[in-house]
């Protein structure tokens, strides 16, 4: 089974509502999904908290097709807001902009995004942006700049895979705004994108590097362990501040590496998603380790 197999599967809305109601596939994604409430949610980034780690929450959801489920995103993530300040926790939220309706209205979607950002600011958080497929990164890039360059609390994902990233990287520097590298989880045609894993990991070696140099408080997304050592290297060769950038990686993914890494004095801060949209984001953590399948169905046997 390859990536390219459970990125397909992703796509079936089929599947997706026969997964997204059924118990026993809930039990499946236990690992990389904190719950379906916002208590549970909460509840595992006090947790994380609690060992030095910071989090980013994602209420899962993407593509929504009417503007109502666009505005509903929005107040989502108002209450993550609320319940980040309310607990006091070292938090911010990640979104998708196609969940607050990007494809239907770009205009209701920048103004959603410039709410959250407005809110995050208030509370001293910040709004992170996840990357897409190729077909919103052109939008995805200029609203995060224009948002970013008012209001100074937007870091977006950039995706090392893509032939435009360099540039991107280099515009996002200039306005000083906050990015978040990671090397892409989507199936990308070769014409836009590299072709290997051995070139998406020197891409990824050689933005992070500019990222520390030029960029504006990174963060490095990636729970390679080969990646993240030659980094450390550098950061150790440049005395490179730990206050200056964070390593960012996923719920239920490398958490030894989490916590060494916390060990060693740099921040670390998880991606923790929740919410009862999660089929599309539990089949992308297949396909980038398709191993993971035989993971969990030995659990759901045990
Ligand atoms: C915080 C964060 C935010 C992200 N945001 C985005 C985004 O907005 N857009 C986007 O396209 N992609 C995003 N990604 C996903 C990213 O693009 C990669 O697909 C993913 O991180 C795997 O790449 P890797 O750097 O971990 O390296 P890999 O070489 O893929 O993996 C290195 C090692 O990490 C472990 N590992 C990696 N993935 C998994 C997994 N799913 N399950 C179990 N172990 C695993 C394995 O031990 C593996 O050997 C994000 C990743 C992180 C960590």
């Amino acid at each position: 089974m390859t990536r390219k197999f459970f990125l397909a599967l992703s796509q079936s809305a089929t599947l997706r509502e026969f997964m997204e109601r059924s118990p026993t596939a809930r039990r499946l994604n236990r690992r990389f999904i904190a719950g379906v409430t916002l208590e549970e949610e909460i509840a595992a980034c006090a947790s994380l908290a609690e060992e030095g780690i910071w989090s980013t929450l994602d209420h899962l959801g993407e593509n929504v097709t009417s503007l109502a489920d666009g505005e509903a995103a929005c107040a989502a993530y108002l209450q993550a807001l609320d319940a980040i300040a309310a607990r006091g926790l070292p938090a911010s939220v990640s979104l998708k902009l196609t969940a607050l309706g990007l494809e239907l209205s770009e205009d209701a979607a920048v103004s959603h995004l410039c709410t959250l950002a407005t809110r995050a600011k208030q509370i001293g958080s910040h709004v992170e942006i996840d990357m897409e497929d190729h077909r919103y990164t052109g939008t995805t890039v200029r609203i995060a700049e224009a948002v970013g360059r008012q209001t100074g609390v937007i870091r977006v994902a950039i995706q090392a895979y893509l032939l435009r990233t360099p540039a991107d990287i280099a515009r996002l520097n200039t306005a000083g705004v906050m990015v978040r590298l990671c090397k892409g989880a989507y199936t990308e045609p070769d014409t836009i994108a590299l072709p290997t894993k051995r070139d998406v990991n020197a891409a990824y070696l050689s933005l992070a590097k500019q990222l520390l140099e030029d960029g504006t408080y990174p963060a490095l997304a990636t729970h390679d362990e080969r990646m993240i050592e030659a980094l450390l290297a550098h950061i150790r060769e440049h005395a490179i501040p730990a206050e200056r950038f964070e390593w960012e990686m996923l719920h239920g993914v490398r958490r030894d590496l989490q916590r060494d890494l916390v060990r060693r004095g740099y921040r670390v801060r998880v991606y923790v998603p929740y919410g009862a949209q999660w089929y599309r984001y539990f089949m992308r953590r297949l396909a980038e380790r398709p191993a993971n399948v035989w993971f969990l169905a030995k659990n759901l046997l045990r």
